[in-house]
């Protein structure tokens, strides 16, 4: 695995980011950038965030340096059947960050969490079936009525070479 200091060139406002909740309990600390920024309107995302759209950056477990202040847990089955553990403060209840089993390795974090204007844009919005009308897409973020592929689009090239 590439060292962290290689992939800090090209995105260094992202070399080491904390993310927080509302009252300042919980936080994590991560290093480099995420693999994935993604965006979610399906109904059970829309209820945990109170939002219409919920937008998560996903991490390798790796880059998740530091984690303080003690954080209550809430398991949901996905889609796929597979569990998702969530990360809330038990003092103000903002779920800052989770597991998802089907994607191992990886810890998703709210991207709201991180309170910070230049995180990129998500690439992606899923679920988008449940999406109000009157919420835009941004440019340059791919809309998928449903679930999208599991991968970042660079993994699923990949994919396509293992299986074509
Ligand atoms: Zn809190
Ligand atoms: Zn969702």
């Amino acid at each position: 695995m590439g060292s962290v200091q290689d992939r800090e060139g090209a995105g260094a406002k992202l070399s080491r980011s904390e993310a927080s909740c509302v009252c300042g309990e919980l936080r994590v600390t991560l290093k480099g950038p995420p693999s994935v920024v993604s965006s979610c309107c399906c109904r059970h995302c829309q209820r945990r965030r109170g939002s219409l759209v919920a937008v998560q950056a996903f991490y390798d477990v790796e880059q998740l340096v530091t984690v303080m202040g003690l954080s209550q847990t809430f398991m949901r089955s996905g889609d796929s059947g597979a569990n998702v553990t969530f990360h809330f403060c038990a003092r103000c209840g903002t779920t800052l960050h989770w597991f998802p089993e089907f994607r191992p390795g990886k810890v998703a974090v709210a991207v709201g969490a991180f309170a910070d204007k230049s995180f990129p844009v998500p690439e992606r919005l899923v679920w988008s079936e449940f999406r109000h009308p009157w919420v835009q897409v941004p440019p340059g973020t791919t809309e998928y009525s449903g679930n999208a592929p599991y991968a970042a689009p660079n993994i699923i090239q990949d994919d396509r070479r293992i299986r074509p």
